[in-house]
This record gives structure tokens, sequence and C-alpha cells, in this order.
């Protein structure tokens, strides 16, 4: 395994639209275990595949409960609402207030090809929603309400 670079905001890399993994084979598995690596290094909560450099619909999730693959996810239903404060390891040091829908329901494949499906609530939701939009180019600032100031952030610690 190996940590990657992780591309910043302002890098037209991350406004791109990815394309559907078509190949689950050793350089996915890679590429997969990679992005853990990274992302824990990282102490994020997940990770796309743009964010270090690879145009393929991939995310990694770990928000403490283990770590979740998604391979071209898709949503089967979304509903609810909530606010989340909200970050992104292409933005370090940077926090919004965004809105998000309180439960999600994801099809996906894992790293096999198989399919599978996955429920997540608040901050499941919100992780799969912030990731999911990275495939698409959409950065979590466009969901923002309110971005934190310093004294906001102070109290975030
Ligand atoms: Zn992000």
């Amino acid at each position: 395994m190996a940590i990657r670079n992780i591309i910043k905001e302002g890098d037209p890399f991350l406004n791109k639209v990815c394309h559907p993994v078509e190949k689950f084979d050793d350089k996915l598995a890679t590429l997969l275990d990679d992005m853990a690596e990274t992302m824990g290094e990282a102490d994020g909560v997940g990770l796309a595949a743009p964010q270090v450099g690879i145009l393929r619909r991939a995310v990694v999730i770990d928000i403490g409960e283990g770590p979740i693959e998604l391979i071209n996810p898709v949503f089967l239903e979304q509903s609810g609402e909530q606010e989340c404060v909200e970050g992104c390891l292409s933005s370090p040091g940077q926090y919004g207030v965004t809105k998000r829908p309180m439960h999600v329901k994801i099809r996906a494949q894992n790293r096999k090809g198989e399919f599978f499906e996955l429920e997540g609530e608040a901050l499941m939701a919100t992780v799969c929603c912030h990731e999911i939009d990275h495939l698409d180019g959409i950065l979590f600032k466009s969901h923002v309400i309110h971005m934190l100031d310093e004294e906001e952030l102070e109290q975030l610690k």
C-alpha cells in the first residue's frame, strides 16, 4: 500500500466527471487499498478516486464503523433533511454548514464487481453524498449555506 497525493481545491481535475469502473482487477484493488491508507493518514472519513488523480467512480468511506468501498455507486433513495458541518480533504482547514438528506439508499459494486445495497443515516448519509458528489465533479462548497469563520472553527475543536 502507498500514500497518494491528495489533490487540493482549485485544481480543475476535481471538477471533472468520473468514468465508471469497468475492470475489477488488481489495479483497482491497489487503488482502493492506497485510498484507504491515504484517507487514514489524513484522518478523513471519506475519499473519492478523483481526489488522488484517478477519474473513476470509486469511493472509500470509514466513519469509524469499518471501511466501506463503493464502486460505481448510484442513489436508489434520498429522504429527509439534516444540517451538517462538512469539510473535505481537498480543502484543508475549511468547514461549512450544509443541508443533506438524512437517509440514503445506495446500490454499488464491491472490488470484485458484486452488487450490494447500503443504507446510511445521519453522518453516513452525509459522507455518501459528499463522496458521490466528487465523482460528478461537485465539491461540498456548492452545498454550503454558511462557511465557518475562525471563531466557529475554534468551537469545533
Ligand atoms: Zn471531499
